[in-house]
């Protein structure tokens, strides 16, 4: 019978610390995973690490536990939840991968990579482990295709919203080989155990609610340049004045990470054939200039808004 006791996050960025977070407020211990450094900071350098010093090896999985305690609204219940997460690094760490019972893959938006990190998790894989991806809208499909059949039965789109703890939504996406009993018992898991509002979404570009949302986002953009507005008064109307509590368009962006946005709508681009369609996923250039420029949201303290 499946259950999950325990669980491994890869990528431990904006949603996937804040995932990590949320399976440690539903009490299940999680090894949270991240990239080894390329480069030493000025502070390790004088500090007199090296690459190879576990401080360094684990510091961006370490370093998003850091932000965690500090960022507002809370992503965990209790600050001592924090002690439930692991930091660790996916070169160290990858054999305890097939010691978990639920793997989480949250890193950037490229199936290249995706699929990279599957056949990479799949030679530590322990049949049984469920694997999901938290693609915002890359075929799950396309994702598994280089692994075996044991393992795709077990594969499917547990796609979170940003923040993990505080937005309901989660999209359940099985792709044309995951075992029916794994999408029940996700379904279930994800519904009880997270206290999430699960929708089941077919494998289609972007899924159902990034479809619309990106649309919708890209949509307001061109209205916003084509007639003036500015990004405040967008906000004014899309936000708290609409009826939704905290979030507006652009404050939304900024959470979300420009790049992975740029991501996600050119996902879409890539996939549809239909000129209308084409047409409004095409990213207006304001948007590559700003990732270019590193202006990606509050990753970077300038999006639309500065942090000051
Ligand atoms: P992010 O850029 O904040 O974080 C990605 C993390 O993955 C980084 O810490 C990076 O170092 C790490 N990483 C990249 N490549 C890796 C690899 N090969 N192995 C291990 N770690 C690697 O991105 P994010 O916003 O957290 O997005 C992650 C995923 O979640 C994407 O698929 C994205 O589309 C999806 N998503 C994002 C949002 C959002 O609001 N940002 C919402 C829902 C889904």
């Amino acid at each position: 019978m499946t259950k999950i006791r325990t669980a491994a996050v890869i990528g431990s960025g904006v949603m996937g610390s804040g995932i990590a977070a949320h399976l440690a407020n539903a009490g299940i211990p999680v090894l949270l995973l991240d990239m080894v450094p390329a480069q030493l900071l000025p502070q390790e350098e004088a500090a007199g690490l090296t690459l190879e010093h576990p401080k360094v090896r684990n510091r961006l999985a370490v370093s998003a536990m850091d932000k965690l305690k500090k960022t507002n609204p809370a992503p965990l219940y209790s600050e001592a939840f924090i002690d439930r997460l692991t930091p660790g690094n996916l070169e160290d760490d990858l054999a305890k991968l097939g010691q978990v019972d639920w793997i989480i893959e949250v890193i950037v938006e490229n199936l290249q990579a995706k699929q990279q990190l599957l056949s990479r998790i799949e030679t530590v894989w322990k049949p049984g482990t469920i694997v999901s991806s938290n693609t915002s809208g890359i075929s799950i499909h396309a994702m598994t295709q280089n692994v075996g059949d044991e393992f795709k039965k077990h594969f499917l789109g547990t796609h979170f919203f940003n923040p993990p703890r505080y937005m309901k939504l989660l999209e359940v996406i099985p792709s044309q080989h995951t075992d029916p009993a794994i999408i029940s018992f996700m379904t279930e898991f994800c519904e009880k155990k997270l206290g999430k509002g699960v929708v089941q979404a077919k494998d289609t570009p972007n899924f159902i609610a990034n479809r619309i949302g990106t649309y919708g986002l890209l949509v307001t953009l061109r209205e916003m340049i084509a007639n003036g507005y500015s990004v405040e008064e967008v906000d004014a109307v899309t936000g708290p004045a609409m009826g939704r509590p905290k979030s507006a368009t652009f404050r939304t962006l900024d959470l979300v990470g420009l790049d992975t946005f740029v991501h996600v709508a050119n996902n879409v681009f890539g996939l549809v054939t239909e000129p209308s369609e084409k047409a409004v996923f095409d990213t207006p250039a304001i948007l590559q200039t700003m990732v270019e420029k590193g202006w990606i949201g509050e990753k970077t303290g300038q999006g639309f808004y500065k942090k000051v």
